[in-house]
């Protein structure tokens, strides 16, 4: 496939989590990257003579002449070497944007918006949708899922969202550790497990469903068995590339 890419320029670096990189890109060549909250964006690099790309959804909202990625570290990565190298006025090359898990016209119901680690960065991106959505009628319930409190990347931004809106909740999920001085809205366990507490129905909800195949794969299952039928699930799977 010949990729249309263009070169997006590295114009802020920060550490969202101990582990979690974000990178803030503009593009190079004047241009202002358009994008649906929700979509990602590739890297374009080559390692040792091979054309390599990488996908990463767009963490911020879209109307800036910037955008952000989150990411988190894979050992022995090659995108993970690149990018947690990259300095500030870097140059690479980019493409999109690409993917179709972006918000669509629905009738107000239920969102239950789910994600292990980097994966709830779409829903980052869509906070000032999901803000008119509820003014419209609609419910959201955020689930993130990560090993520990300090892996819980941008959840400022989803406690504010919900202590703003009393139509939205937010839930944090550790799979390691719970810590004792725990919050409400922080819980142990894996975040399909806390899907389940919140009584999906496939006559009131749609599941968005981002990050880990293994969530993906367990939640889905979980939900086939309470009748979800395939359009009310939604899914971005942050698959291993396989070059
Ligand atoms: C649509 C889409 C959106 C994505 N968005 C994001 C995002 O926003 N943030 C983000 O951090 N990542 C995201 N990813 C994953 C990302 O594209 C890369 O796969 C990831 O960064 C690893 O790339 P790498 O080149 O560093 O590792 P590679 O060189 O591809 O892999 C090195 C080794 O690690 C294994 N490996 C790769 N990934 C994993 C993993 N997750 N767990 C365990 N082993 C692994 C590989 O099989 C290989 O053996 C997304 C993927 C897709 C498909």
């Amino acid at each position: 496939m010949a990729w249309k890419t263009f070169p997006i320029k590295v114009v802020e670096i920060g550490m969202v989590t101990p582990s979690v990189l974000v990178l803030t890109f503009a593009r190079a060549d004047g241009e202002r990257l358009e994008y649906a909250a929700g979509q990602f964006i590739n890297i374009h690099f080559e390692h040792e003579g091979t054309p390599i790309h990488r996908s990463y959804s767009v963490a911020n909202t879209p109307g800036s002449d910037s955008f952000q990625i989150a990411i988190s570290p894979v050992e022995g990565g090659r995108a993970t070497k690149l990018l947690f190298g990259l300095k500030i006025g870097d140059v690479i090359e980019g493409s999109g944007p690409y993917g179709r898990f972006v918000l669509r016209d629905d009738q107000p119901c239920r969102y239950i918006m789910a994600a292990t680690g980097t994966g709830v960065t779409p829903y980052r991106a869509m906070l000032p949708l999901l803000e008119q959505r509820i003014e419209q009628g609609f419910k959201i319930d955020i689930l993130l899922g990560v090993w520990r409190r300090d892996e819980a990347l941008f959840a400022d931004d989803f406690i504010n969202f919900a202590a703003a809106h009393t139509d939205a909740t937010f839930h944090a999920c550790y799979s390691r550790e719970l810590p004792d001085d725990a919050h409400p809205w922080e819980k142990s366990g894996y975040v399909q497990k806390q899907i389940a507490t919140l009584n999906p129905n496939p006559a009131t909800d749609i599941v968005y469903l981002c990050g880990n195949p293994g969530m993906i794969d367990d939640s889905v299952e979980m939900l086939r068995a309470l009748d979800f039928p395939t359009k009310l699930l939604r899914r971005e799977k942050y698959l291993p590339a396989r070059v």
